[in-house]
């Protein structure tokens, strides 16, 4: 009997999907440990790996672990159980799970850049009058500055604040440290209630839902105050583009040194620093985006998913989790209280607060009582019937000159900027639908036809609305800059700012634009639906929805639910602070449940319609969705796999719903033709072999990829 350790392999291939055994040499006995990073011989070349498990065993055949890179673990043996459960969830190979949680930062780390380094003063003050006695003067009256700022002001300064640190003087911090004590506003009746209930039962997992400036984030606070000083860390969530400054200055004022950031702009060199920070227990909490999931706290006291309904924390490459899954998993298992934020829960979440797997904390009423902004609906049949064709009917531009001569600002919003493209009367409303599926039929504009991409259905383009003959049907889309264009024409001296994703590309620039916005330097902000949320401006006095349709027609079953959500969202940009904010929203769909809801901010009932819908329709919550999206270079081949799939689908497993194939929205990408079946598997028919299956599928069609849960149906 030998100690033997079985090791996960970092390469991202079928055949290494599983951990391999190997011999520890009496060498490294003392040191190895689970999740370590160790190099070992494989064929004839030496691999990374981790330590999976150790254990003892006859070493026959086996070949020895070669080098500890690395003595500290760099994987928690919760994120290796972790790592098999994604493997078997999310079909996705184990060192892709092991990648998500260990950042190519940290794998390359003899490469990575120094840390940042800021200062504060330590000491009262110094001796003699020097470079030195300058630059301590100048950190006493910048505190928390941060090195480089010095630098720039002092060429040359680098030693004397070398010295300075070595005497005593100033203090170094790896993160901006705490520069005065942090005010707390005494928490509201239902704020106070709030937390309470969180706090009653570590190891739950709750749905926070409150109106937005309801106070949850406040409430995040004061949990999460209670969390450190019991010596364990949290996590915050958010989507990338709710980490505006903003937010992050309500945790560092409250928190100060201990927060760190985690989002995809960050340098590898601030990606290590805070991954390290975080494995020895040195940063009490993160405020990140999706990945900061996977972030190894040794000590994880809660974790705080906010926005939870936003599509965005789902994966959509590979390993495709959905954030709130892990989420809710690593809560579980490390004893750590989860709580979903939102003002407009997912369907999903909602539906498991009445399945008991979640529970509701609600928060009811805006702190200070203000009022919900009032919303009005404008038909847009009804302004052409009128003979107004314009892209801002009579109601929007009357609001417009008023808001914009009270100098308050101003959002239009054009909801989604879908990439597909529908057909819809202009004098009835109706878009055009599948006849089987009742989803919105794409236009592809090179066969001038329209496609159902969930059947395979094919129709030609009528002239004619089949519900009212009128002719005035076309397809549909006013961009951004046709909405800036109809601003400047109508108001020639208005200062405008455009936010989409041509204009966003990066996470600096919603950080510059919101500035911007925040700072006065416009008076409208037009945008899609990337900056309805985290965004929060005081002087805002009217936000205009300027097409409220273009996310009702998406091919997708969630094309109403995210509808709702982005117009109750847009209503909350309004009227933040101190102004009574007007809403309006145009439509040519007035009387359509998701946007009636939205009018009078009706959570409650928008869900009873909808679960009622996805029970019908037999789309999740009721259902779990596969989807498999086949790719290829020839267009035949390709769908004759799809083909042959859906059809071994459908035999094996009879009860289940199985849609397609069909040419994806985006059919063909880079060359490769592609095609997409639909995978509906109902929970009351049992759980079976179908993901095993779906396993050995992917072994032998290598062109193939699996998405859990897709929210991304293209
Ligand atoms: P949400 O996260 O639900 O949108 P916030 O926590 O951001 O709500 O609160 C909305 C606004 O009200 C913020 O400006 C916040 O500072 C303020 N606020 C929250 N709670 C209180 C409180 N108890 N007393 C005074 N102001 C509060
Ligand atoms: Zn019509
Ligand atoms: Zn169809």
């Amino acid at each position: 009997m030998e100690p033997l350790a079985d090791i996960i392999i970092d390469r991202v291939v079928e055949s290494l999907d599983h951990p391999f055994t190997y011999r520890i040499p009496p060498e490294l006995v003392d040191a190895i440990a689970v999740g370590q990073w160790v190099t070992v011989p494989f064929g004839k070349s030496e691999v990374f790996g981790v330590v999976r498990h150790m254990r003892s065993g006859s070493s026959e055949g086996l070949k020895d672990i070669k080098t500890i890179r690395r003595l500290d673990p760099v994987l928690t043996p919760v994120l290796l159980e972790l790592a098999e459960w994604m493997q078997d969830r999310y079909l996705c190979f184990l060192a892709q799970a092991i990648r998500a949680m260990v950042p190519s930062a940290v794998r390359n780390d003899i490469r990575a850049r120094p840390a940042a380094v800021w200062y504060r003063v330590q000491r009262e003050r110094l001796g003699r009058r020097s470079l030195k006695q300058t630059v301590f003067e100048y950190v006493s009256e910048h505190p928390g500055v941060e090195r480089q700022t010095v630098l720039a002001a002092f060429p040359a300064s680098g030693p004397a604040l070398q010295a300075l640190v070595r005497e005593g003087a100033l203090q170094a911090f790896a993160y901006p440290p705490n520069t005065h004590e942090p005010s707390r506003p005494m928490l509201t009746e239902h704020q106070a209630q709030a937390l309470a209930r969180l706090k009653s039962g570590p190891n739950r997992a709750w749905l926070l839902q409150g109106v937005t400036g309801s106070g949850k984030t406040e409430i995040y606070l004061s949990l999460i105050e209670g969390v450190l000083a019991e010596g364990r860390q949290a996590m915050v969530l958010l989507p990338e583009i709710a980490l505006t400054p903003q937010t992050l200055t309500r945790f560092r004022e409250r928190f100060g040194i201990q927060v760190a950031v985690w989002h995809s702009g960050l340098s590898h060199g601030q990606r290590r620093a805070t991954w390290d920070g975080v494995r020895q227990g040195q940063i009490g909490v993160v405020v990140g985006a999706r990945s900061a999931v996977f972030l190894p706290f040794p000590n994880l006291g809660v974790i705080v998913l906010d926005e939870e309904h936003e599509p965005t924390y789902k994966q959509e490459e590979h390993p495709r989790y959905h954030t709130r899954e892990v989420a809710v998993w690593r809560g579980q298992r490390e004893r750590a209280t989860v709580v979903l934020g939102s003002a407009t829960p997912s369907v999903e979440s909602r539906y498991r607060v009445h399945q008991g797997e979640l529970e509701l904390v609600e928060l009811p009423e805006r702190v200070g009582g203000r009022a919900m902004p009032a919303v009005t609906i404008v038909d847009m049949r009804q302004e052409l019937k009128e003979g107004h064709r314009e892209i801002f009917s009579r109601l929007l531009k009357e609001s417009l000159t008023k808001v914009l001569k009270s100098g308050q600002q101003v959002i239009l919003f054009l909801n989604r900027r879908g990439y597909s493209t529908f057909i819809l009367c202009r004098s009835c409303g109706t878009a055009l639908e599948c006849s089987d599926c009742s989803v919105s039929l794409t236009f592809h504009q090179r066969e001038h036809r329209l496609f159902c991409h969930y059947c395979l259905n094919e129709f030609a383009v009528p002239d004619t609305c089949p519900e009212c003959y009128s002719d005035k049907i076309r397809h549909f889309g006013a961009g951004t800059e046709r909405v800036v264009e109809e601003v400047n024409r109508l108001f020639p001296k208005v200062r405008i700012l455009r936010a989409d994703r041509d204009t966003l590309t990066r996470p600096q620039d919603y950080a510059e634009l919101y500035h911007r916005f925040y700072d006065g330097e416009a008076d409208v902000l037009v945008g899609t639906q990337m900056i309805a949320k985290g965004m929060d401006f005081p002087q805002v006095g009217l936000v205009g929805v300027v097409a409220a349709d273009t996310a009702l027609h998406l091919p997708d079953f969630r094309s109403a639910e995210r509808t709702f959500q982005l117009l109750v969202q847009a209503a909350g940009r309004s009227g933040r602070k101190n102004t009574t904010g007007e809403v309006v929203i145009q439509t040519y769909n007035p009387d359509h449940y998701a946007i009636r809801w939205a009018q009078t901010h009706d959570y409650p009932a928008f869900f009873q319609e909808e679960i009622v819908n996805r029970k019908q329709t037999r789309y999740p919550p009721y259902a779990d969705l596969w989807l498999l999206l086949f790719e290829g270079e020839q267009d035949v081949v390709v769908q004759e796999r799809a083909l042959a799939a859906a059809h071994e689908l459908r035999s094996r497993w009879p009860n289940k719903d199985v849609l397609g194939p069909a040419p994806a929205p985006l059919a063909r990408v880079r060359g490769q033709y592609r095609y997409q079946v639909l995978v509906k598997s109902f929970p009351e028919t049992g759980d079976d072999d179908l993901t095993s299956y779906l396993k050995e599928l992917k072994i032998h069609d290598r062109q193939l990829s699996l998405t859990r849960d897709p929210y991304f149906l293209m």
